[in-house]
C-alpha cells in the first residue's frame, strides 16, 4: 500500500530562518554570519554596477537544516530568495536541494489584502495539506487559506526578529501527527 504523502512545509527563509530584524550589533545566540550576494539581491541595486553592490547580511542557524529535516513534511521553498535558496541557503544549513515556489510576480497588491504570496502558494498546494512558515502572514490569510483550500492548512507566523523557535518545531511537528492521524 503506499504511503500517505506528508504534508507541505511552505518556508520562507528572510524572517523566520534569517531574522534579519534582529538588533544589527547582536547576532542571536547560535546563528552564523553570511554576507552573500545572490543575483537577486544584486538585481535590488540597479542603479550599481554588481562589482559594488555590498553583500546581503545573513544569519542562519546550522541547527535549522536538521531539525528540518526531523520534521515528518516535504520541505519546499516559499521565498522571493526562489531557486537561489537551494544555491545559496541550502548548503549553509545542510539541506538538500528543495522544491520552489517559482512566483510568476513578487510583491503585487492584493484587491483582498491578502499578502502576495498567499493565493499562489495555495493553487501551488494543489489540494494537499500544508503548514506555511512567514513573518508577514496576517490574519486575512490564515482566514481566505481556511475558507479557499479544501486540506488542512497551518499558518505560523514567525517573529522576524528572533526567527524560528523550539516552540515552533514542536507546533509544527504536533500539526503533522495530527493531520495524519
Ligand atoms: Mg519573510
Amino acid at each position: 500500500m503506499q504511503q500517505p504523502a506528508k504534508p507541505l512545509l511552505l518556508l520562507d527563509v528572510d524572517g523566520p530562518l534569517n531574522p534579519y530584524a534582529a538588533k544589527p550589533h547582536r547576532r542571536p545566540e547560535g546563528y552564523q554570519t553570511h554576507r552573500v550576494k545572490p543575483d537577486s539581491w544584486i538585481a535590488r541595486h540597479p542603479e550599481k554596477p554588481a562589482a559594488h553592490v555590498r553583500p546581503l547580511r545573513l544569519w542562519l542557524n546550522p541547527a535549522h537544516g536538521p531539525e528540518l529535516l526531523a520534521l515528518p513534511y516535504e520541505l519546499v521553498w516559499c521565498t522571493t530568495w526562489k531557486e537561489e535558496a537551494n544555491t545559496w541557503i541550502s548548503p549553509l544549513l545542510g539541506l538538500p536541494r528543495l522544491p520552489y515556489v517559482d512566483w510568476p510576480k513578487m510583491h503585487h497588491g492584493d484587491p483582498d489584502g491578502l499578502h502576495w504570496k498567499t493565493r499562489y502558494l495555495t493553487s501551488w498546494a494543489a489540494g494537499r495539506p500544508f503548514a506555511w512558515v512567514d513573518d508577514e502572514l496576517e490574519p486575512q490569510d490564515t482566514e481566505w487559506i481556511a475558507a479557499n483550500h479544501p486540506a488542512p492548512a497551518l499558518t505560523l507566523c514567525i517573529d522576524h526578529r528572533v526567527g524560528l523557535q523550539p516552540a515552533d518545531f514542536a507546533t509544527l511537528a504536533a500539526w503533522a501527527e495530527a493531520v495524519e492521524a
